[in-house]
């Protein structure tokens, strides 16, 4: 499931290709992709645009055209945006043809991927305002960011994390990676972290999603860079996926615990719920 470093690994790959080339010819060929507009519109629209720069928000990919409107894109499960057609072209949802003879790709096995046309910077700034929270690689945010944020809510912090409206990209993987290295129990109240927690929190989830962007993602079953290939972070994961397994820090068994509703990864010794006061 892409989160933030993923997404951010096919804007950079991307954008050398897209970067101000002008869409040729659009073909949008499933209907889900761009509910409520019809995939007719949003082809024709898109047709003869030029595209300007690519930029992120959270998990949203952003790919800004000439004449100040927004394709706003979010991969969800299983979406891929590939400069190459795979060895064996599935489940293609959608196609842009660029001025130079590239085409490039939108595949999607789950259908949940979405594509949405914004008019310009103001609807931009209002879709993404209801939607995504804190940008964590942002140089402004701090553990006090955080602090705001998780001011007198009760939630398990690792609830508060995944909310894209409070933090924005992380999910899953990046939430858990970034916890065990915080030294933080997925359960403890998001409220009740001392501004230590907090400070340690905001640099190990910075650390954990730059990580990320480094290894170009991880591929756990989906994901592809643009290019078709594979990431490597899932490679370097400390407690994700690995009950059963050593903690890297301290020796004691990694375990799955439920947090949330999502599978989560702790080491019961690095990180201790603190006793309720
Ligand atoms: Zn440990």
């Amino acid at each position: 499931v892409p989160e933030l470093p993923e997404v951010e690994t096919v804007r950079r790959r991307l954008e050398p290709h897209l970067g101000e080339r002008t869409i040729a010819a659009a073909r949008v060929h499933d209907t889900r992709l761009v509910d409520p507009a019809r995939p007719d519109d949003v082809a024709a629209a898109l047709a003869g645009a030029t595209v300007t720069t690519l930029g992120r928000r959270g998990k949203y990919l952003l790919v800004h055209l000439a004449d100040g409107s927004t394709l706003v894109v979010h991969l969800r499960m299983t979406g891929n945006l590939l400069l190459a057609a795979p060895a064996t072209p599935a489940h293609i949802r959608a196609e842009l043809d660029l001025d130079d003879g590239a085409t490039v790709l939108y595949t999607d096995q789950r259908r949940f991927g979405t594509w949405r046309l914004v008019a310009d910077d103001e609807a931009l700034d209002q879709f993404l305002a209801t939607r995504v929270g804190l940008e964590p690689l942002d140089p402004d945010f701090t553990w006090r960011s955080l602090q705001t944020a998780f001011r007198g809510r009760r939630a398990p912090v690792k609830a508060l994390v995944l909310d894209q409206r409070l933090v924005g990209g992380v999910g899953n993987i990046y939430a858990d990676e970034a916890l065990h290295a915080a030294r933080i129990h997925p359960l403890t109240p998001g409220g009740a972290l001392s501004p230590a927690a907090l400070r340690r929190l905001a640099d190990a989830l910075r650390a954990a999603l730059e990580m990320g962007i480094e290894a170009q993602g991880a591929t756990i079953r989906d994901f592809r860079t643009p290019a078709g290939g594979y990431g490597s972070m899932q490679e370097r994961f400390r407690v994700f996926g690995r009950d059963g397994e050593p903690c890297p820090v301290c020796g004691k068994t990694i375990v799955k615990l439920r947090v949330a509703g999502r599978g989560t990864y702790i080491c019961p010794h690095c990180q201790r719920l603190p006793r309720p006061s």
